[in-house]
C-alpha cells in the first residue's frame, strides 16, 4: 500500500491541530487503498500546540511532531517535515485550515496520472482583504519576470505535493534562505497545477505581518536573481553615454555663444542624485554579501529538540 505523508508546520494553532486531525482523517477514511501520516512541525510555539500534539501522537499511531528549539519560521519548518518524511508521496499544508484537506484525493489523483508535483493555485474569497490579493499578485508576477523561476501559476501556495523523488532532491539543498516555493519551479520534474479557493483562517492568527511578508519578498527576490546587482553596470552604462553627449553639448555651446558653463544649482543635484545612486547601489552589493556571509558558515535551518516518528 502506498503512503502519504502530509507535512504540517505549526505555529501557535493550539485552536486548529485537532480539527485539523479529524479532517484529514475523514478524507483518508474514504481513500481506502492508502495508508498515510501526518507530521507536525511545531515551530516554536508560545501556546498550548506541543502538549497537543504530544496528546495527539500517543492516541495515534500516524501522528508524528518535531518540535523546534525555537521559531525559525515557516519555510525551516515546512523543510524540516520534508526531511523526516518516508512516504511514496509528501503533501504539505499550513494548519489554519486554509488549504482545504478535501483537495487532498485530487492531488493524489493527479499523482496517480504520473505528475511528479502537483501545485495549487489558490484563489483568494472575498474575505481576504484587496491589498493582501494585490500585493501578492503583483508580487508573483514581478519575482517572475526578474528571475528564472515561473511562479505565476501556483507559486504563490505552499499546499502541494511532490513525489518522494522530488523531496529526496530537497534534502540535497542547504540554502540558508530557504524560498520552497522558488526551488519547487526551478527543480524541474513533470508539474501540473490545480485550483482551489482559499478559506480564511479557522482559529487564532495569522503569523505573517507586513513586516514578515517584506521580509518574505526580499528572501524570494534575491535567492533566485541576481538582476538587481546588474543595475549598477547598466545605470554606469547609461549615465557614461549620458555624459558624454552632454559634455559635448556644453563644450560647442560655450565656443558658440562665449559664455562660462553656469549652474551652481544643478551642479549640486547632480552630485547628490549620484551620491544616493550610488549608495543604493552599494546597498544592493551589501545585501548579496550578507546572503554569502550567512551561506558560508553553513549554519542548519532549523534545530530539533524533540521529535516523534
Ligand atoms: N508558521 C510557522 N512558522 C512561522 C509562521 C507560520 O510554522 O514562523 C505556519 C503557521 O502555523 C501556518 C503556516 O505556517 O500553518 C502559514 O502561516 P499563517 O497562516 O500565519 O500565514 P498566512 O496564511 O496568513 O499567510
Ligand atoms: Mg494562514
Amino acid at each position: 500500500m502506498k503512503k502519504i505523508s502530509i507535512v504540517i508546520p505549526v505555529h501557535n494553532e493550539e485552536g486548529n491541530i485537532s480539527l485539523m486531525h479529524q479532517r484529514i482523517q475523514a478524507v483518508f477514511s474514504k481513500l481506502e487503498n492508502y495508508n498515510f501520516e501526518m507530521i507536525f512541525v511545531n515551530d516554536g510555539s508560545r501556546d498550548n500546540s506541543q502538549a497537543i500534539l504530544e496528546k495527539l501522537s500517543q492516541d495515534f499511531n500516524n501522528v508524528k511532531f518535531i518540535e523546534f528549539s525555537r521559531n525559525f519560521g515557516h519555510q525551516p519548518a515546512v523543510k524540516a517535515g520534508l526531511d523526516f518524511a518516508d512516504g511514496n508521496a509528501v503533501i504539505s499544508m499550513d494548519a489554519d485550515l486554509q488549504h482545504p484537506p478535501e483537495l487532498i484525493p485530487e492531488l493524489i489523483q493527479k499523482w496517480e496520472e504520473g505528475y511528479d508535483v502537483v501545485l495549487t493555485n489558490r484563489k483568494y474569497p472575498k474575505e481576504i482583504s484587496f491589498f493582501k490579493k494585490k500585493t501578492s499578485e503583483i508580487f508573483y508576477r514581478f519575482l517572475s519576470r526578474i528571475s528564472d523561476v515561473d511562479l505565476k501559476n501556483g507559486g504563490g501556495s505552499d499546499f502541494r505535493l511532490m513525489d518522494a523523488n522530488v523531496v529526496q532532491s530537497f534534502r540535497n539543498f542547504t540554502e540558508d534562505d530557504l524560498f520552497l516555493r522558488g526551488l519547487t519551479s526551478w527543480m524541474g520534474y513533470k508539474q501540473t497545477t490545480i485550483s482551489f479557493v482559499a478559506g480564511t483562517r479557522n482559529a487564532g492568527e495569522s503569523s505573517y505581518n507586513i513586516k514578515k511578508m517584506m521580509k518574505f519578498a526580499f528572501t524570494g527576490i534575491t535567492a533566485f536573481s541576481v538582476k538587481p546587482l546588474y543595475l549598477a553596470a547598466y545605470l554606469g552604462f547609461m549615465f557614461s553615454v549620458l555624459s558624454v553627449v552632454g559634455y559635448g553639448i556644453y563644450v560647442i555651446e560655450s565656443f558658440v555663444s562665449g559664455t562660462e558653463i553656469s549652474g551652481w544649482a544643478s551642479l549640486i543635484m547632480t552630485i547628490v542624485f549620484f551620491g544616493g545612486l550610488q549608495l543604493i547601489i552599494l546597498g544592493i552589493f551589501g545585501i548579496y554579501l550578507g546572503k554569502i556571509f550567512k551561506q558560508v558558515k553553513e549554519r542548519p535551518n532549523y534545530i530539533v529538540r524533540s521529535k516523534k516518528l
